[in-house]
Order: structure tokens, then C-alpha cells, then sequence
């Protein structure tokens, strides 16, 4: 193009300052600037590439539970620390900062509720709080959800969204909770009941290696990052590049890990069918 130069462009600079905070958003994955209440009312799925935001529990609970319907247990559970940790921060003051942020009291909520009018128990995984990561808490409520869908014979679903796998912050006591939940399954399993597990982005490590892997069913959103260790590490490890979306939800459904991938606004009415099915 040198015969007509260089085309001139006016380059306009925006300061961050110009731009009102809290009305748009940034797509992670196509850079698009979507307006929040458009994002909100399309269900945090980006209109233009599909990607899908994270939820928060609640957000969570009111797409898939009937509107009144849910009664969450364990309120009030929160988590000591057993090894009075410490590191750049407390866990007490980390517990303390994600408590004010997101209005939890852990990294999980359950409870029981109506699905299309069936009776379900659900807990929801919430990224925001330690990465979603599995504490005694986390582990001890996914239990009690668990065996309370187990004694009234009801079908069960675990949503997960946890970056972080178990709680590096309860050293053994986390790492426990990954037997806990599973045993806790196997008796759900063995009394013949139908537990559906739900991959949203991200769902990773220690909650991956235990109740998010084990659903009688697996579902996931699209193009959720799943899986146990981060690509990054596992690049290093076996130095080797990894092929093109790996631990996305598309690759593994190709792999046979996950057994379908449906799109937010279409996940109640799939999970409303596999219960009419199977339960
Ligand atoms: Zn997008």
C-alpha cells in the first residue's frame, strides 16, 4: 500500500474515568462490550459468541429451582481453622474479605426445591468464594445434601463452578471432604436414585477428582474449562503441547467424559426431561 501511504486514522483515547462503571462488560472470550442489562436478561451469555459468564449460587438456584420454592439447609455452617493458617493472609481474614464480597457464608449452597414442579435437592458451587474451593464446609453441606436426597428418595444435582479444588487453607481436613462427598454418593447410587452433576466454567481439580466426576449423568455449559490440573502445568510436566481445547467441555464430550453440553437457557427444561425420564 505504499503507493498511497498510510492510511490516517484518528485514534480517540478513552479514559477509564469516562467510562460509568457498572453499566457494560467486557466479553472474556470476543472482546465485545455488552451492555449489563442486555447480559442480564440473556442470562450472562454473551449475544454475540455464546460464552457463558460465571453465575453466582443464587443466580444458579433461581434459573434451575421453581420461583419460592427452595429452602436451604445449613445456613448458618461456617468454617473454623484448624491449622490457624497463615500466609500473605489469614484464612480467618481471607474467610472474612469473600464473605463481605459475595454475601456468603462458604463456597456452596444447598437445599431442596422444585424442578418443573418435581422435587429435587441441589447444591451450587460458587466460584467467587476461595475459587469455589472444597472446605469442611463445602464438603460437610454437599453431604448433608446428599444423604437428604438419599433418606427421601429424591433425585439430586450438584452444580459446580470451582476454579479451586480442595482448600489448601484446611490442609487434611479438605482433602477429606472428597472421600466424604463420594461415600455419601455411593449410597445415593445404591438406593437406585439419579444424581445429575453440572459443569459450569470452571470446574477443576479436587472437586472434579470427586463429586462433580462421578453424576450418573454429566452435564456441562458450553466451553467450560474442566478438568484436574491447569493446562499451563500439565504442558510443563509432560512438555508437550496440548491440542487445541483441551479441557473445554467440547473436547470432552468428544472424549466421552462428559455426556452432554447444553446451553444455559435450555438447562432446566434438559434437566426437567432427565428426571421425567429416569426417576
Ligand atoms: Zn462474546
Amino acid at each position: 500500500m505504499a503507493l498511497f501511504g498510510k492510511p490516517k486514522y484518528t485514534i480517540v483515547r478513552l479514559k477509564k474515568k469516562d467510562i460509568p462503571e457498572g453499566l457494560w462488560t467486557k466479553c472474556e472470550e470476543c472482546s465485545e462490550t455488552l451492555y449489563n442489562k442486555t447480559l442480564e436478561e440473556n442470562l450472562k451469555v454473551c449475544p454475540k459468541c455464546n460464552y457463558h459468564f460465571i453465575l453466582t449460587a443464587y443466580e444458579r438456584v433461581n434459573l434451575l429451582i421453581d420461583r419460592d420454592s427452595f429452602e436451604e439447609y445449613d445456613k448458618d455452617m461456617i468454617s473454623a481453622d484448624p491449622l490457624d493458617f497463615r500466609g500473605p493472609k489469614t484464612y480467618k481474614e481471607k474467610l472474612l474479605a469473600d464473605k463481605e464480597a459475595t454475601g456468603l457464608k462458604d463456597a456452596v449452597i444447598s437445599g431442596s426445591g422444585l424442578l418443573d414442579n418435581k422435587k429435587v435437592i441441589i447444591a451450587v458451587t460458587d466460584s467467587r468464594f476461595i475459587m469455589g474451593s472444597m472446605g469442611s464446609v463445602v464438603g460437610e453441606r454437599i453431604t448433608r445434601a446428599i444423604e437428604s436426597a438419599t433418606k427421601n428418595k429424591l433425585p439430586l444435582i450438584i452444580v459446580s463452578g470451582s476454579g479451586g479444588g480442595a482448600r489448601m487453607y484446611e490442609g487434611l481436613y479438605s482433602l477429606m471432604q472428597m472421600s466424604k462427598t463420594c461415600a455419601a454418593l455411593a449410597y445415593h447410587k445404591a438406593a437406585k436414585l439419579l444424581y445429575v452433576s453440572v459443569l459450569t466454567n470452571p470446574t477443576m481439580a479436587g472437586v472434579m477428582a470427586s463429586f462433580a466426576g462421578v453424576g450418573d449423568i454429566i452435564v456441562a455449559e458450553p466451553k467450560a474449562l474442566i478438568g484436574f490440573t491447569g493446562p499451563r502445568v500439565i504442558e510443563q510436566t509432560i512438555r508437550q503441547k496440548l491440542p487445541a481445547g483441551f479441557q473445554r467441555s467440547e473436547f470432552l464430550l468428544e472424549h466421552g467424559l462428559i455426556d452432554m453440553i447444553t446451553c444455559r437457557k435450555d438447562l432446566k427444561s434438559a434437566l426437567s426431561k432427565l428426571f421425567d425420564y429416569f426417576c
